[in-house]
This record gives structure tokens, sequence and C-alpha cells, in this order.
């Protein structure tokens, strides 16, 4: 099983992170990765850059050391209804190539969720027509119905995170994210195995997740980032542009 593309990484302006743009594409070169996402925080974390960041980020070019760089961010759900940090006006100005939206309790403003009110804010969130990717919600603190959910989700074409930099930070969710994995598996749901890298050293680094992914033989063709193919087909479902500009050129043709 082999990652193509890591659709989750920090930059140096979320200050508790470490490098550059240009060097985590420089380090995605070395790992002969094909794509990576940025994805910094949104306002509501006390980390976040200027929301001026995110527009002026649109205006990088597509690639950059020879891999294609996908223009995102990471939302904070901020209410039990699924609301998100970026104003509707905002997301549509904004027309980022990937946008992720997950539970960050300090943005959420409560440290836990019943299972009734977790599994109502992710069926909102599957309704918002900005969000691509639900980033890691495997928290026993926001355990959800994952059957209910990953349908909605397979149904309104999102794709669920299995974050390798879970098992580190947020230990002791292991057995949720393989039962989440599971659902996916179950109800054809897609999934990105991606790093949360916060500096060169974790980018691509998947090794937390990828042996668990195996034991339960998650099929390949439902990883949107196990191939350069997989990503493009995703990135086309989602209406986005860069879909059409990275299919007419050749992985080996790029710089
Ligand atoms: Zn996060
Ligand atoms: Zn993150």
């Amino acid at each position: 099983m082999k990652i193509a593309a890591d659709l989750h990484m920090h930059t140096l302006v979320s200050n508790h992170a470490f490098n550059t743009i240009t060097e985590m594409a420089h380090r995605a070169r070395e790992l002969g990765l094909y794509a990576i996402a940025v994805t910094d925080h949104a306002p509501k974390l006390p980390d976040s850059p200027h929301p001026w960041y995110f527009f002026s980020m649109t205006r990088l070019p597509e690639q950059i050391e020879g891999v294609w760089v996908l223009k995102g961010v990471e939302l904070n759900v901020c209410d039990a209804g699924g609301g998100i940090d970026f104003s509707q006006r905002d997301m549509e100005r904004l027309r980022l190539d990937w946008v992720i939206a997950s539970i960050h309790s300090d943005a959420l403003g409560q440290p836990s969720m019943t299972e009734d009110e977790a599994t109502r804010l992710w069926l909102n969130i599957a309704r918002n027509p900005y969000v691509d990717c639900i980033g890691h919600s495997e928290s026993r603190a926001f355990r959800y119905d994952y059957d209910t959910v990953t349908k909605a989700f397979a149904r309104e074409c999102k794709v669920v995170e299995i974050n390798a930099n879970s098992p580190i930070v947020r230990p002791g969710n292991e057995d949720n994210m393989r039962e989440l994995a599971l659902a996916c598996k179950r109800n054809g749901t897609r999934i990105a195995v991606n790093s949360d890298a916060h500096s060169i050293y974790n980018l691509g680094q998947f090794d937390t997740v990828l042996p668990m992914l195996r034991e339960i033989d998650f099929p390949k063709e439902l990883i949107v980032n196990a191939s350069r193919e997989n990503l493009i087909a995703v990135l086309k479902e989602r209406q986005k542009p860069i879909a059409g500009r990275m299919e007419e050129v050749k992985w080996d043709d790029m710089p």
C-alpha cells in the first residue's frame, strides 16, 4: 500500500509548525510524492495565520519544487450545528483546492459530546458543499454513529481522513479509528491517509496507520491519495479546477 500524496500539513504560519511551503514541497519531492495539500488552521485557533494568508496563498504556483501543491485549510467545526470558521462568502471567494473540517475542542468550546450530538454535527458537515475531507474524527470524546455518518459522507462525496499523527498526539483512540475505517470499507466511503505533519521530518510518514489498514484489507480504490489517478478522480468529483490541469501533465513530465 503506497501513498502518493500527503493531504494534511501545517507550515510556519501556524506558529506551532516549523517549515515553509517551499521546504515542505522540496521534502515531498525527495520522498517521491506526487502532491501535497497545505492545510493551515482557520481563524478560530490561536495559532492560525491572518485570514489574508489564505487569500494570498491561492496566488502561489500550482507546482512548487516539482510537486503539485493543493491550497487548502483545516477548518474548525465551531458549534454543535456544524458551523465553520470561514463565512460562506469567504469560502466562495477562496475556492480552495482541499478543505478539511476538524473538531478541535478549543475552537468548539467543549471537551466532549454525546454520540447523538456528534452524529448530528457530522451529518450537517456532510451537507456543507465547501468541505472535502473530515479530519481526525476518531476521538472517543466525539464518538459518532460511524455507519450512519459514513453512508452520508459517501453520498455527499466526502473523504474521511485516517490521520497518522493521531496515534501520537491523541493516543487511546486506535480502536475507534479501526472501527471508523471498517465502516468506510463497508459503506464505500473514501479515505485519505495523511501525516498532519508539522515539519519536514514528519511529512509522508504513515507508519502509525498503514499496518491497521493492511490488516483490515482496506481497498486501495477507496484511498484517494493512493495514486495520482485516485487523487485526480476525487478532485474532479469535488469540482476542483486544478484536477483538469493535473490530468494534462503526466507525472513523468513534471519538472
Ligand atoms: Zn487538526
Ligand atoms: Zn492539522
